[in-house]
């Protein structure tokens, strides 16, 4: 299998091809298509698999079918349990989205919430989030949430193992029900079974 092949968009591909990347890793595999289908997905895996860019590049190549001129709106979610993680998916997501025009922001608690308010108000498309700071935003009107296509649990058990289960619940009511939403997390634990039961439609099961 080549990425070619996954049927990702040429101005994807070519950020792909200028990381060095040759061949999609197993998880990438089996995600790629299913989140291009629109499917749900449920998957487990660890760090350092390729699961960044596993759900990265179907959520650009999405977004970039459907997007249109001026200010964007946040079309996609990507809840995260800590800072690094966070500033680290978006390092991704701006390193792959070199060429498709599709704008991402990342904000997390623990820094000054101005320069981020500036920054949603600039308008984004893809929007990476530790929890505690998107409620922070959500109660001070300073983020919009209501046209979100796309949610996306990265270590998702992490965020439970620290105790996030009740913001990802205030989330999840601030965020269209009519989405795609994609949960990953290193173990199936019966409390992510629980989660996915709950916030999933029909998903696709990986594990690798
Ligand atoms: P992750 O599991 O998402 O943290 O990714 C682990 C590392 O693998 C990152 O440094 C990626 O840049 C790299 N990577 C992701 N996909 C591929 C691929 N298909 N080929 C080679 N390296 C990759």
């Amino acid at each position: 299998t080549s990425f070619q092949s996954l049927g990702l968009s040429d101005n994807i591909l070519r950020a792909v091809t200028e990381c060095g990347y040759t061949t999609p890793t197993p998880i990438q595999q089996q995600a790629i298509p299913t989140v291009m289908a629109g499917h749900d997905l449920l998957a487990a895996a660890q760090t350092g698999t390729g699961k960044t860019a596993g759900f990265t590049l179907p959520l650009l190549h999405k977004l970039s079918q459907t997007k249109t001129d001026g200010k964007p709106v946040i079309k996609a979610l990507i809840l995260t349990p800590t800072r690094e993680l966070a500033a680290q998916v978006e390092d991704n997501l701006n390193t792959y989205a070199k060429y498709t025009g599709l704008k991402s922001l990342v904000i997390f608690g623990g820094v000054g919430i101005n320069p981020q308010i500036n920054a949603l108000r600039r308008g984004v498309d893809i929007l990476v989030a530790t929890p505690g700071r998107l409620l922070d935003h959500s109660r001070q009107g300073t983020v919009d949430l209501s046209k979100i296509d796309v949610l996306i649990l990265d270590e998702a058990d992490r965020m439970l193992d620290m105790g996030f289960i009740h913001d990802i619940k205030k989330v999840m009511k601030l965020i269209p029900e009519k989405r795609q939403t994609l949960l990953f997390s290193a173990t199936f634990s019966s409390e992510i079974k629980a989660l996915a039961q709950q916030f999933m439609q029909q998903p696709k099961l990986v594990e690798v």
